[in-house]
């Protein structure tokens, strides 16, 4: 979250509500008092129709505002607001599905944010797994080219990247095991050519620490190719060696075995690393409470 976002939502807020609400003596630690609630009412009655604007644009805006709203409430998020804006993860355009996805992950109610950006992240990737990949799929992006249809569907898988990485880091800082699952299903999705994205996922199953977790991202790292020369198709596959020095990162601070070095000749059994040092990782992370959300997104471990 950037220190300009948290500028604007406090702008928005702050309008909405003419005064900034924290310290109200009458709002108690559960409840909004009649006075907010009111105001609170009508922020929410006049942004729900825009939620439905034919502007793409507008909907993102409003989607920002309902997350300013309810960031501002002094009570804590509400699961109201949450719903409202989950109901735009799966809008047509994709950069209201990215301001809904990052809204939820900014400190949203996890009640309501943990199902919904896993389940967005699960229905971005089989919208990524139909788009055909066709003759000109591969030129760099903004390389001239006269195929249109490629063009478009260039554009397509890359607005569902960014649906997509909005989805990996909020789940990174949702400790809940269907953040695992969501995120443990779209590892093997990712090849060496979605480099980015394969690092993200990976680091976001490290950081959370759970057992089915890192046991994926094992596996990963044990299908990587050794030793690849590279084809007609690319250079050689480094993903195996790339992953293998993100966990060995995660897990420096742990008090745990060091990960075997990745050897280009001979894999290392990584299954038997795994066996040794899997009492490390969580067999269970339950369901992300609004304490545990509020800790692992202060950056504190779990
Ligand atoms: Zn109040």
């Amino acid at each position: 979250m950037t220190i300009a976002w948290l500028v604007s939502l406090g702008l928005v807020v702050a309008t909405a509500f003419g005064a900034p609400p924290d310290g109200c003596p009458s709002c108690s630690a559960t409840a909004l008092c009649a006075q907010h609630q009111k105001e609170e009412s009508a922020a929410v009655a006049e942004l729900v129709p825009k939620l439905k604007s034919k502007d793409a644009f507008e909907r993102q805006s409003t989607v920002s505002k309902l997350a300013g709203l309810d960031l501002a409430r002094p009570i804590g998020p509400s699961a109201e607001i949450a719903k409202l804006v989950a109901g735009m993860v799966d809008d047509e355009k994709a950069i209201v599905r990215t301001e809904a996805v990052k809204s939820l992950g900014g400190g949203m109610h996890p009640d309501v944010a943990v199902p919904a950006i896993a389940e967005c992240l699960g229905a971005t990737m089989k919208e990524l797994a139909k788009i055909p990949f066709g003759r000109g799929d591969w030129s760099p992006p903004g390389a001239a080219n006269d195929d249109p249809k490629a063009a478009e569907r260039r554009k397509q898988r890359e607005e569902l990247y960014a649906v997509a990485g909005a989805a990996i880091a909020a789940l990174r800082q949702l400790p809940d095991d269907r953040s695992v699952a969501a995120l443990v299903e779209a590892l093997p999705q990712w090849s060496r050519w979605h480099e980015e994205q394969l690092r993200a996922t990976t680091e976001a199953l490290m950081a959370l620490r759970a057992r089915k977790g890192v046991e994926a991202v094992i596996q990963r790292i044990k299908v990587a190719p050794v030793g690849d020369a590279g084809s007609k198709w690319g250079g050689p596959d480094k993903s195996g060696a790339m992953l293998r020095d993100v966990v060995a990162r995660a897990i420096q601070p742990m008090e745990i075995e060091p990960l075997p070095e990745w050897n280009d000749k001979e894999a290392p059994d990584w299954e038997k690393w795994f066996a040794k040092n899997q009492k490390h990782f969580a067999a269970k992370l339950g369901k992300c409470s609004l304490e545990e959300m509020k800790k692992a997104q202060a950056g504190e471990r779990p």
